[in-house]
């Protein structure tokens, strides 16, 4: 895919003679279907790893939730979003595998910033819950109507999913993000309003608990 994406790039460029508006506008496309398929097909190797069972350590997940934040802290504002966050320093750690934990972030925030398209605030927390650690990722966006809030974790499955919807994606990043917490022994579940935004909360069991 890399190839066939360089090859039409240097097509793009003029790198193989001139080209008419028309053709270039159909090698964006193609560019674009391309990239689209990358990131399915890392998706899918993303969800086939995330069932494994993960070496656990002790993991502090606000500091997780802290690299998270930083790392889309560029999109954020280009956006037009703002962030804020509840991170409390003294938690006690979650028994998990961090690149793991840091993809559930990052997929959770990227559906805030993706699905919040009138700007706003998105707000990231973890709290102490008894025997877990709770995380949440709030976003003002289009919400999720009460019927579909279940079907959203299935595989490939999306809200007005047609070729005209204007939100990218493959489908899978809820997946991944169940799958990733079910193994760590926690639940993720979401609240929302359809067109008032959403919260998406997830619990990890505390190191000190882990079976
Ligand atoms: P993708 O974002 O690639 O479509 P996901 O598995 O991450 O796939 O999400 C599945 C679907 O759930 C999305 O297509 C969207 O319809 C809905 N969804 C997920 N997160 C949000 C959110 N924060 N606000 C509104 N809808 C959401």
């Amino acid at each position: 895919l890399t190839f066939v994406k360089g090859y039409v790039e240097l097509l793009l460029e003029g790198n193989a003679g001139p080209l008419t508006d028309e053709q270039k506008k159909y090698l964006r496309i193609v560019v674009e279907k391309t990239e689209v398929v990358t990131e399915l097909v890392s998706s899918i190797i993303f969800l086939q790893q995330a069932d494994r069972v993960p070496a656990k350590t002790a993991v502090s997940l606000t500091k997780v939730a802290r690299q998270a934040v930083r790392g889309c802290a560029a999109t954020v504002e280009k956006a037009g979003l703002t962030l804020l966050e509840h991170l409390p320093d003294n938690l006690p750690p979650v028994a998990g595998d961090e690149g793991r934990l840091l993809q559930v972030f990052d997929n959770l925030l990227g559906n805030a910033i993706k699905f919040s398209p009138d700007g706003g605030q998105i707000l990231v927390t973890v709290e102490d819950a008894g025997t877990m650690v709770r995380a949440s990722v709030s976003d003002p966006g289009i919400g999720i109507p009460e019927d579909q809030q279940e079907r959203i974790f299935e595989r490939f499955y999306q809200v007005n999913g047609s070729a005209k919807r204007r939100f990218s994606g493959v489908g899978l990043g809820l997946a991944i993000v169940k799958r990733i917490v079910e193994t760590h022994g926690g639940q993720v579940w979401v609240e929302s309003e359809h067109g008032k935004g959403s919260t998406f909360y997830f619990t990890i069991p505390k190191y000190e608990y882990h079976g």
